[in-house]
């Protein structure tokens, strides 16, 4: 079962940074719209920075790990290289236009075209491990 209580459709995990500007929030909030899109599993980034074995373990099975950061300070990648666990993207939403601003939300149209983003960056969602019948 994922974070958000679904069955996982693939192997691919999204750790967002969830930082508390604009640009930390929407990680979380395209995080949540990906895995319920079938586009991954939403991941607890805050196990993996906790070094706890199993969120480690897990995430060193998966076949692949997308990483949101808000800005370049990339704190969950930071997170996932300080327990050596390899991830193939990384997506940085200052990257994407996004102005990084503390006590704002996220801008709706904002998370829309950063969404349109990184579904060009990624192949298309990875084989499910529970197809269904
Ligand atoms: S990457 Fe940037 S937005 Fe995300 S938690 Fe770190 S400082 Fe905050």
């Amino acid at each position: 079962m994922s974070d958000t209580g679904r069955t996982p459709k693939s192997n691919r995990l999204i750790m967002a940074c969830a930082g508390s500007a604009n640009t930390g929030q929407m990680t979380y909030q395209l995080a949540l719209e990906l895995t319920r899109e079938g586009q991954g599993n939403l991941f607890c980034l805050a196990g993996v920075g906790a070094h706890i074995p199993g969120f480690v373990s897990s995430a060193k099975k998966a076949d692949e790990i997308l990483v949101l950061d808000g800005c370049p300070l990339s704190c969950a990648a930071k997170n996932l290289e300080q327990a050596e666990i390899p991830f193939k993207h990384h997506i940085i939403m200052t990257e994407l236009g996004v102005k990084k601003e503390h006590g704002k939300s996220p801008d709706t149209g904002e998370v829309a075209r950063a969404k349109e983003a990184i579904l060009k960056a990624l192949p298309a969602a990875l084989p499910s491990l529970f197809p269904m019948a």
